[in-house]
């Protein structure tokens, strides 16, 4: 039986809230079910505002746009992410400045950003790289100390915590990804997060076509009109219906994935004992939300053997990300700060395992796979 590398998780009830809202009449955004997940974000993920987005892409998109860049003005960020971190900025003409990332986390390294400020940069981008929380405090005090808005790329760390705090919270404005390769998933759809009080009026208006239609649903003006620039960044409420049946069972979906999380890591404790790989570094002061195991190889070739090998026992394993400084539009429209060593290095040597709501039955047959690669005999899952 093949093994695929992901396979989206359905809790049982997203028809029937679809077929709720159906019967609603309310198919637009802004319903009762985007009220309901929002006010859970808002709990959960102790941000002061949520607004649904149809992706986490579209969510940081609005924190471009709320952060008022100029063309010219400077944004850093890591190299080792996803394109969308980088290319909202791109859009209202900012330039991406790449900085490397910690060789323990893979989250971008703090101690290298204040050599990257210059006077045109605007806002620093952390990464929750595979739901590990980026060392928050020390770049909200370089923030705090050069006057730029610090954002987070939460897409990964939904119910992740930093110092006892959850991800989303650490910042003026995160985004989330609910995208069906994250842990809590609506097929695409992500949420804006507003921390800084600064930015609540402006960003619903955004959020609806630069109108204040969000203060006229809630009966504050009488009419409604366009006052600002925006978009159409609503989902509709057939996703946020979805996303309900999902949001309710998240401390379970938690769960499972961290004892999945947790069998790959005794696992493979031997072998990262014989030399043979590393495993994700979790510091102690960060909790995770299991979104991603992986295991770093040595160098390009011994981790195309282990795709290869997964992939000849009908195991689907993947890598990423080409770093962005590299990539044509990074060279284009960016550029990097300093060396970009561990980025390289870990772009070259990265795998990651299949993580999926189900997968415990075939995890031994992973495991042992992983194990024969690396010519090494697997020893007997615990129970
Ligand atoms: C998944 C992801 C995104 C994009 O999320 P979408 O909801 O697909 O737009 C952005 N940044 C990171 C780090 C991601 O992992």
């Amino acid at each position: 039986m093949r093994i695929p590398f992901n396979k989206p998780y359905m809790t049982g009830r997203e028809l029937e809230y679809i077929a709720q809202a159906h019967a609603n009449k309310h198919l637009a955004g802004n319903g009762i079910f985007t009220r309901r997940c929002q006010d859970w974000l808002q709990q959960r993920l102790g941000c002061r505002k949520a607004l649904l987005t149809h992706s986490c892409t579209a969510a940081l998109e609005m924190a471009a746009l709320l952060a008022d860049f100029q063309a010219g003005d400077e944004v850093i960020l890591p190299s080792f992410t996803f394109v969308s971190t980088a290319n909202a900025f791109v859009l209202r003409g900012a330039v991406p400045v790449f900085v490397d990332v910690r060789p323990d986390t893979l989250n971008l390294d703090e101690t290298l950003v204040e050599a990257a400020i210059t006077p045109r940069t605007r806002a620093i981008v952390a990464v929750h790289y595979a739901g590990v929380p980026a060392e928050m405090d020390a770049l909200r005090d370089i923030a705090d100390r050069h006057g730029l808005l610090l954002i987070e790329d939460a897409a990964q760390a939904v119910l992740s915590q930093y110092r006892g705090r959850p991800a989303g919270s650490l910042s003026h404005l995160a985004a989330v990804s609910f995208h069906e390769t994250k842990n809590v998933i609506s097929g695409e759809g992500g949420a804006l997060l507003i921390n800084d009080p600064r930015f609540l009026t402006r960003a619903e208006i955004l959020w609806e076509k630069g109108t204040n239609r969000t203060a006229l649903l809630r009966g504050e003006v009488d009419k409604y009109t366009w006052i600002d620039i925006g978009s159409s960044f609503l989902p509709s409420e057939l996703i946020a219906a979805f996303l309900w049946a999902q949001l309710e069972q998240a401390d379970d979906i938690l769960a499972q994935r961290l004892h999945i999380w947790e069998t790959y890591h005794k696992a493979f404790a031997p072998l990262e004992n014989q030399g043979a790989i590393r495993r994700p570094i979790i510091p102690p002061h960060c909790c995770h939300n299991a979104h991603m195991y992986y295991l770093l190889l040595d160098g390009l070739s011994a981790r195309t053997r282990l795709i290869e090998q997964l992939k000849s026992q009908d195991i689907s394993a993947v890598f990423h990300y080409v770093p962005l400084h590299s990539a044509p539009a990074g060279r284009r429209y960016g550029r990097a700060h300093g060396p970009m060593s561990i980025t390289d290095r870990t772009s070259d040597s990265l795998v990651r395992l299949p993580l999926w709501l189900g997968i415990e039955t075939v995890l031994p047959r992973i495991i042992a796979s992983v194990y024969q690669s690396c010519h090494a005999v697997s020893p007997p899952l615990a129970a």
